[in-house]
Order: structure tokens, then sequence, then C-alpha cells
């Protein structure tokens, strides 16, 4: 990994980032979500020290001088938008004509090769392109699940951690984990399979090295063994006992598809969230990406276990895993974030226009979701799902992530509720952006990094990977 912290000009970004001092008052917002208070006209939001200082109300001031004031009379003001599931390395292999136009099982079959060929070189620059396309789009915390680990890449979470301490980013990143091969009766090939030893003792390893367990946290590590078809159920056991001493987040792939129901029945005799609970799974530290293919009876086991859904609309779609029950889930009392999901199976990281595909795929079904649910999926859903109370809101004392959006565009002219046309006109590029208070992008552009030389080196490293992997 010696390439890492090294040579940052190479990829775009200057050696220093400049910081100010976080006190920012972003005056006169055109409108704003995420506020409980009771100021229906709120004139001002103040941010001090990371954190939301002050909430103001007409004729207020404020109560300490700021480094700098933001005129938001044509922003609409978010928190900073929560991605829960996401896998960076798959920007590499957006598209693959190989790959497209299958569904789950065949299409990993088609991927788990090409990705056996990862290295760190690919992890630094296939982190630095998603982050910077998640901020662009009002992304200021994400999660990552990445489980390909090879002879060459043996420890890739390093490289995330220190591109996203880099990139200002907050992120929580999976340490996720494959050992039951194809020679085993599970999907993965031998070749990106570990032993549980080896996971077990990385994920201490990451743990020790990385996790914050503090509120306000930048850097968080949750257990993520991959899905049912490719871990084993002593895996699964394992990390469920480690989480819980660790008391650490604690997630997976969990009914995304009729085959996985398949697969558990053939292989393990149980439904999926069956073979989950037998092994120490159900409870309040877990979320399950997708969760397409429950019953109700199990929604309501999910609801009083206190484990959350990160529902991930575009990749269902894609792969056509079904439709996510999403409104039977939230009125059985499931708590539902969003994610992106790999951008392998989106193809894009942008998280504004996945609340927009949530809201529309929703809209399908259900008469009364509203533009107003699909907000709260990327924010105090996500905020919920990950156990972090301090995100994905802007009351007072939340940390000072905020997503300001520019209601000058083309796309939105005419509109007349500017916090609809977010999601209905479907905003794409988030003017600011600030991460605990700190300046991440400015009047649409990322601080310090030059988006065409990362676009150029990325597209070069992906090129690589195909070659090497013999599909170019
Ligand atoms: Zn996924």
């Amino acid at each position: 990994m010696q390439f890492v912290g090294q040579g940052n000009d190479q990829f775009g970004i200057k050696a220093a980032m400049q910081q100010n001092q976080g006190n920012v008052w972003i005056k006169n917002p055109r409108n704003i979500f995420g506020i409980d208070s009771e100021k229906k006209l709120v004139e001002g939001l103040v941010l001090r020290d990371g954190k939301v200082a002050q909430i103001l109300g007409p004729g207020e001031s404020i109560t300490a001088p700021v480094d700098e004031i933001i005129d938001a009379s044509n922003l609409v003001v978010l928190p900073g938008l929560i991605n829960t599931h996401h896998h960076f390395y798959q920007s590499l292999t957006r598209s693959m004509r190989d790959a497209i136009n299958k569904p789950l099982f065949p299409w990993l079959k088609t991927l788990y090769p090409v990705w056996a060929e990862l290295t760190y070189s690919d992890i630094e620059i296939a982190t630095r392109i998603v982050l910077a396309e998640l901020l662009l789009s009002g992304c200021t915390t994400t999660a990552d699940h990445h489980y390909l680990f090879s002879e060459n890449c043996t420890d890739p979470l390093d490289v995330q951690f220190q591109v996203a301490t880099e990139m200002g980013v907050r992120v929580i990143l999976t340490r996720g984990s494959m050992s039951l091969g194809e020679d085993q009766g599970g999907l993965p090939p031998r070749k990106v399979v570990q032993g549980e030893g080896d996971i077990l003792a990385d994920c201490e390893r990451l743990l020790a090295l990385w996790h914050d367990p503090q509120p306000y946290a930048m850097n968080q590590v949750a257990l993520a063994p991959c899905s049912p078809f490719s871990v084993t159920p002593a895996l699964l056991r394992e990390s469920a006992i480690l989480a819980n001493r660790h008391n650490v987040g604690l997630h997976t792939h969990l009914a995304e598809t009729e085959e996985e129901t398949e697969f558990c029945h053939a292989k393990f005799g149980s439904r999926p969230l069956d073979h989950l609970e037998q092994n120490g799974w159900l409870n309040e530290r877990t979320w399950f990406a997708h969760g397409v293919h429950f019953s109700v009876k199990e929604m309501q086991r999910i609801a009083s276990a206190g484990a959350g859904i990160a529902h991930c609309p575009s990749s269902n779609m894609l792969l056509g895993s079904g439709l996510c029950p999403i409104d039977q889930l939230r009125k059985t009392g499931v708590a539902i974030g969003l994610g992106v999901d790999g951008s392998a199976s989106n193809d894009h990281s942008n998280l504004m226009q996945e609340i927009r595909q949530a809201y529309l795929l929703q809209r399908m079904t259900n008469p009364d979701y509203s533009h107003k649910e699909a907000l709260k999926l990327a924010t105090c859903g996500g905020a919920s799902i990950l156990n972090r109370p301090e995100l994905g809101h802007l009351n007072v004392g939340a940390a000072a992530d905020i997503a300001m959006f520019s209601i000058n565009d083309l796309r939105f002219s005419g509109a007349q509720d500017p916090l609809a046309a977010l999601v209905i006109s479907g905003a794409h590029t988030a003017h600011h952006v600030l991460v605990a208070g700190q300046w991440r992008v400015r009047n649409g552009e990322l601080v310090d990094i030059d988006t065409s030389l990362l676009t150029h080196q990325h597209n070069a490293a992906a090129l690589a990977l195909w070659q090497r992997a013999g599909i170019a």
C-alpha cells in the first residue's frame, strides 16, 4: 500500500486541503428540510464547531460572530444525504458487456473473475471517484461493503479509510467477507474466498485501527459477511458475536432475489431471514441490503428486533430482483434507509438521483407515497438504520453536514414547491456541500479536486483491470 498518501497530485487532490473554522451562517434559505422546530419561518441556520448551533426564526440574530455568511435565498437546504449501501470498487466495472442485462447470480458469476484482479491502486482510484460523485450529489455520509479480498489485495479497507479521511467524507466501511466457495456449494470462485480465522482476525485488526465509537465519528467499521450464498453459517455466527462484543454494526445482503430464497432452502433448509436469525443476526445493530422478498410476518420480526433495511431501487430494477415493499415495511415499523448499491448494478453513485428513483418506483404501487417520504429515506431513515442519531437532520446539535441545491437550474424553472422540485424534477448536482462544517463542494465544484484528471485516471485503471482479466 505504499502508494497511498503519496502523490496526491497524481489523483488531482492538492496535498493539503484548506480548512476554515467551519462557523457559517446559512442565511434566508428558500426552503429547508429536516428541522423539527416549531419556527415556521426559518431565517437562518448557524453552524459552529462542526454542529448545528442555532436555528434562527424571524427577527432573531446570531449569538456570536461567524467566519462566513451564505446567501441561501435561492437554495434548498437539506441535511447531508446518507448512503447506506455501496461497493465502491464496482465503479471500475460499470456497464460491462458480458454482465449487463443479467439477473443477480449470473451477473455475479460473470464479474467475480474480473474483481479478483483488483489491486490496491484500483481500490484507491475507485474510492476517490465514488466519493467525488457522492459528494457532488449532496451525500456526506456513506457506507461501503467491500467483500473482495485476494492475494493481490489483502487490506483494501485501509486504503479506503485513508482516501475517505483525505477527502473529508463521513464513512462506515463494512468489512465484507466470503468463506463459502463454489467447491463448497457457494457462489464465488475459490480465488476470492478467505478462511474464517483470517477474516475474523482482520475484522479485529480493522476495529482496533479505524473504528471510532463516538458520536460525530468520521470513520466507523461494521462487519459484513457478503450474503447467505457466499459465507458459511459459522462465519455469520462468529461475526455477530464479534459485532456484539465491540458494539458495532452488522450488515449483509438479504432477501434480494427469489433465487437466494431457493438457495437457502436447498442449502440450509430455511428461508434467508430464518437462516440469519438462527445465527444471531436479528437485532438493532443489523441493517440488510435490499429486503425485497419478505413475508409480512418476517417484516414484523425485523421491526420488533429493531433491524433496518437499505433500499436500493436502481439495483433492484437493473438486476430484475423485484419491488421492495417499502410501504408495507414502513407500516410494519421497519426503519429504512437508501442505498445506491454498487456501481456495477446502478451504475451511478448519485444519491439525489436515487431519491427520485425510490419516489417514482413507490408511486407505481402506492398512491400515498410522497416526495418527503423519499427524502426521509436518505436522511433520517439512513441515520436510523446506521444508529447515528446525530446525522440525517438539522436540529440544534446535529452534525454540520449540509447539502444545498440551487433552484436556478433549467430543470426547476416554473416549479412552485422547491423542495418537491428537487425530487420530482430530479436534482443532480449540489450547489454547496459541507461535512462537519468543512467545505467539500462550492458552487457545484468539488473543493481542491480536479474531476477531469480524476476521471482520466479512473478510466485508465478500469481499462488496465479489464486487460488483466482478459476482457478488454
Ligand atoms: Zn450490494
